[in-house]
C-alpha cells in the first residue's frame, strides 16, 4: 500500500476543503464560527498573555482504525506511538525544539493539554480506546465518509467525552483533516492517513514523527494555519505572536524565509500549523495555546479532565502510557468485563465525564450555571459581559448549539448494524475478559457503534468514576482563576 503510492512533494491538509464542504452542507455554521471567533477574541482580550498554568487538561482519545487490507490494520504499538507523539509535542517536551530560531524561543509554549486512550466506552465498558473496522473502500477523501459505518467507516464516539481520531488510507491526499469546534457531532474529530500516523508501522518519512496529528488536533482546538489560508498576505490565524505569512512553507526551509514584509525573521515555518515536514515543525506559540484554551473553555469545555491534581490526569500526564495506564479506575474495569466486540482493555480513566456530557447538551451548561441560557450560537453575551465571568458563559453557549445535534446524531449511530466485520479483533490484547454477559447487548456487532449511543449518560452514572463531573467543574473554576490572574 502506501509505499508504492506516489509520494506527494509536500504536506497538504484537508482542513480548508473539509470546512468549506461542511459550510455548504450547514450554512448556519458560518454564524456559529463567527460567534465563536468573537467569543475567543473577547476571552483573549481579557488575558492577553494567558498561558496554560492551571494544570494539565487530559483528553480521552478513541482511535478508529478503518482498514481494507491487513497491512493497513495498524497495531496497538503504532497507536500508542501517536499518543506519545501528541503528548510529547503538546507538552513541548520534543527535544527538536532546539531547531527554533533564537528569535522565537521565548514563544515556545507547553499547551497544558495531554491525551490518553480511552479506558471506557460511552456505556462504561472497558476499552483499549481503539476500534477496528474493515472496509471495502480503497481510499477515503475529506468527505467524512470514514466517520460513518454506513459509508464504510466507523461511527464517532460522543465528542463531548472523546477526541475521535480516524486512521485510514487517504493516499496522502491530503495527509489528514480535522473539524473545527462548533460543527456537527457526528463528524467531529480528526482523520489521519495511515502513512502519517504515529512514528512506526505504516508511518513513513517525512511524515513519521506523528505531527500530522499534532497539526490536525491543533485545528480541532481551533487553530488556523499560520498563513491564514490566503495567498496574498491578507489572511490571519487570529494569533498575534505568529508573523503574518504569505502562504504555506513546505519541506525543510532555511531561516529566515521572508514574505509579507515580515522581515527580518520572516515566516514562523517551524510552527506545527505550517505545512513543513514533520522534522521541521516543532512548536506552538503562547498565542496559539491561549486560543486552544479559549476553545477548551468554550465549545470544547465538556471534554477532558483537568488539573494536575486530579487523579486521572496524573495517569496520563506520564505522556505516553496512553494504553495500559496506571489509572486506578482502569484496573477495576478490567476486572469487570470488557465489551465482547472490538475494543477492550485498559486505558485512561477519564471516560467518566461522559456521564453528564454526552447526550445531554444541557449538562454542560448546568455546570457553569450561566445565565445566558439556551442561546445556542450565542455570541451576544461575549461582547457584553466582557467583565470577567465570561469564561463560563462562553462554555455554555457555544457548546450547546453543537452538542444538541450531537445527541441526536449520536443516537443514530448506535444502530450501525452494518456489522462489517469491524470489531472482532485485534489490537487489543487483553480482550481477555470479553464476557458476553456484559449488558450492552445493543452494540454487539460493529465495534464503534456502541459508544456513540446516547444512553451513555445513564450507564455511566453507574460506572466507577463519579468524580468526573466535579473534576470538570474544578477545571472550569481553576481556569477561571487562572484567567483572572492576568499574568
Ligand atoms: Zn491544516
Amino acid at each position: 500500500m502506501p509505499d508504492d503510492a506516489p509520494r506527494p512533494p509536500h504536506r497538504s491538509c484537508g482542513m480548508v476543503e473539509a470546512h468549506e464542504m461542511l459550510l455548504a452542507q450547514h450554512p448556519e455554521l458560518r454564524q456559529v464560527r463567527e460567534d465563536l471567533e468573537a467569543r475567543t477574541r473577547s476571552l483573549l482580550s481579557l488575558t492577553p498573555d494567558f498561558r496554560a498554568s492551571g494544570g494539565v487538561i487530559t483528553i480521552p482519545v478513541v482511535v478508529h482504525v478503518v482498514y481494507k487490507t491487513d497491512a493497513q490494520k495498524i497495531g496497538m504499538d503504532q497507536v500508542t506511538s501517536q499518543i506519545d507523539a501528541l503528548n510529547r509535542d503538546y507538552a513541548s517536551k520534543n527535544t527538536d525544539k532546539s531547531k527554533v530560531p533564537s528569535v522565537w524561543t521565548k514563544l515556545v509554549t507547553d499547551t497544558g493539554v495531554q491525551f490518553v486512550l480511552a479506558s471506557k466506552d460511552a456505556k462504561g465498558q472497558s476499552t483499549t480506546g481503539v476500534t477496528y473496522t474493515q472496509t471495502t473502500v480503497d481510499a477515503f477523501g475529506t468527505d467524512n465518509k470514514v466517520k460513518a459505518s454506513g459509508t464504510g467507516g466507523a461511527d464517532a464516539w460522543p465528542r463531548d467525552s472523546y477526541l475521535n481520531l480516524w486512521v485510514c488510507n487517504m493516499n496522502q491526499n491530503p495527509l489528514g483533516y480535522a473539524q473545527f469546534p462548533g460543527g456537527p457531532a457526528a463528524t467531529d474529530g480528526v482523520v489521519i492517513d495511515l502513512t502519517c500516523f504515529g512514528t512506526k508501522g505504516t508511518a513513513v518519512s517525512p511524515f513519521n514523527l506523528g505531527r500530522t496529528a499534532v497539526h490536525e488536533v491543533g485545528h480541532w482546538l481551533n487553530l488556523i494555519h499560520i498563513w491564514g489560508d490566503t495567498n496574498d498576505c491578507s489572511g490571519s490565524d487570529q494569533v498575534d505572536d505568529t508573523p503574518t505569512a504569505k502562504d504555506p512553507n513546505y519541506g525543510k526551509p532555511t531561516f529566515p524565509h521572508v514574505t509579507c514584509n515580515n522581515g527580518p525573521n520572516g515566516d514562523m515555518f517551524v510552527n506545527y500549523m505550517d505545512y513543513v515536514d514533520d522534522d521541521t515543525m516543532v512548536m506552538f506559540t503562547a498565542g496559539q495555546v491561549a486560543r486552544m484554551h479559549a476553545a477548551l473553555d468554550g465549545p470544547r469545555s465538556a471534554i477532558g479532565t483537568g488539573g494536575s491534581s486530579s487523579s486521572s490526569s496524573s495517569g496520563s500526564s506520564g505522556g505516553s502510557s496512553g494504553s495500559s495506564s496506571s489509572v486506578s479506575s482502569a484496573s477495576s474495569q478490567s476486572s469487570t468485563s470488557s465489551h465482547s466486540s472490538a475494543s477492550s482493555g485498559p486505558g485512561g480513566s477519564s471516560s467518566s465525564q461522559s456521564s453528564s456530557s454526552s447526550s445531554d447538551p444541557s449538562s454542560s451548561d448546568s455546570s457553569s450555571s450561566n445565565s445566558s441560557s439556551s442561546d445556542s450560537s450565542s455570541s451576544d453575551s461575549s461582547s457584553s459581559d466582557s467583565s470577567s465571568s465570561d469564561s463560563s458563559s462562553s462554555d455554555s453557549s457555544s457548546s450547546d448549539s453543537s452538542s444538541s445535534d450531537s445527541s441526536s446524531s449520536d443516537s443514530g449511530s448506535s444502530d450501525s448494524s452494518s456489522s462489517d466485520s469491524s470489531s472482532s479483533d485485534p489490537g487489543s490484547s487483553d480482550s481477555s475478559s470479553s464476557d458476553p454477559g456484559s449488558s450492552d447487548s445493543s452494540s454487539s456487532d460493529s465495534s464503534s457503534s456502541d459508544p456513540g449511543s446516547s444512553d451513555s449518560s445513564s450507564s455511566d452514572s453507574g460506572s466507577s468514576d463519579p468524580g468526573g463531573g466535579s473534576r470538570r467543574k474544578d477545571r472550569r473554576s481553576r481556569r477561571r482563576r487562572t484567567i483572572g490572574k492576568k499574568r
